[in-house]
């Protein structure tokens, strides 16, 4: 295929995304998708080596790439993250709010800085990143807002609580935030993965609950970050009329 084809195929040139989390895992799949199908990506997390080998990736690829090496977790760190990806790159049309922790263990006893954590990364971030964002997208008319939430945002268990309070924050907020900006011409999507093979779990503070979760997931095949990248590029991609609220996506293996 010649480049001239391959760029008239990829069907987010001129477009900007930023992604947080893009050291590992899903958003480290997300930033490339989304940079094969022609955007330009700003890559958000705090592991700069990591952020800055994918970016060298890009590049060699053609694609265009800009690293925000920063702790979102710290108060202010979001909007400078909004900020740079609009200065480094122009202006701002994606937005995948996808960072995020995973420290499942029982309410009873729990350590509270995990409570904390989770909830400084998986909800106030995602929260003041996507206010950041708007102040981009709305002079623009158009943006797409992408949360990334989980099976664990539309349900829980034992040992899920503290994780799916945050993550049912993220549907909550989504879903009003929808219905605020789709006259803005902002489009916004919450993806719901289920058990994906990533970095996620090695988080887990409370060994038991890690290795229960472990030996539970090591009985079936998981998903593979690129499965949820995939299920991004499409919801991106759709005509500006589609707007694809919700995707909830298990491994075939996965009750
Ligand atoms: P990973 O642990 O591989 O990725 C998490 C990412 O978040 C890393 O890039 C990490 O980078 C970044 N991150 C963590 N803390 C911070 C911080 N303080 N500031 C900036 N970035 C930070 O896990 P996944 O790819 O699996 O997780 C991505 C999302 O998917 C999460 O929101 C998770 O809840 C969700 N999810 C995952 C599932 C799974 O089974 N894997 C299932 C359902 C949902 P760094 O350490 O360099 O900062």
């Amino acid at each position: 295929m010649t480049q001239a084809t391959q760029a008239t195929q990829r069907r987010l040139t001129g477009k900007v995304a930023l992604v947080t989390g893009a050291s590992s895992g899903i958003g480290e799949a997300t930033a490339r998708a989304l940079a094969l199908e022609g955007a330009a990506v700003a890559l958000v997390a705090r592991r700069a080596d990591r952020l800055e080998q994918l970016a060298a990736d890009i590049r060699a690829q053609g694609g265009q790439a800009h690293v925000c090496a920063l702790d979102l977790a710290q108060p202010g760190q979001a909007q400078v993250a909004a900020q740079q990806t609009a200065a480094a790159l122009g202006r701002l049309d994606i937005l995948v709010n996808n960072a995020g922790l995973m420290l499942l263990g029982p309410v009873t006893g729990a350590d509270l800085s995990d409570w904390e954590r989770m909830l400084d990364l998986n909800v106030r971030a995602l929260m003041t990143l996507t206010h950041a964002a708007l102040a981009i997208m709305t002079p623009q008319r158009s943006g797409h807002i992408v949360n990334v939430s989980s099976v664990s945002g539309r349900g829980a268990s034992p040992t899920s609580a503290g994780y799916s309070a945050t993550k049912w924050a993220v549907g909550g907020f989504s879903e009003g935030l929808r219905q605020e900006v789709r006259l803005s011409g902002i489009r916004v999507t919450v993806i719901e993965p289920g058990v994906v093979a990533t970095e996620l779990t090695g988080h887990i503070t409370h060994t038991q609950t890690r290795e229960t979760y472990e030996s539970r997931v090591s009985t079936m095949t998981p998903l593979e970050a690129e499965d949820i990248a995939a299920a991004v590029v499409y919801a991106v991609t759709q005509p500006q009329r589609v707007n694809v609220n919700e995707i909830l996506i298990r491994p075939l293996d996965q009750g």
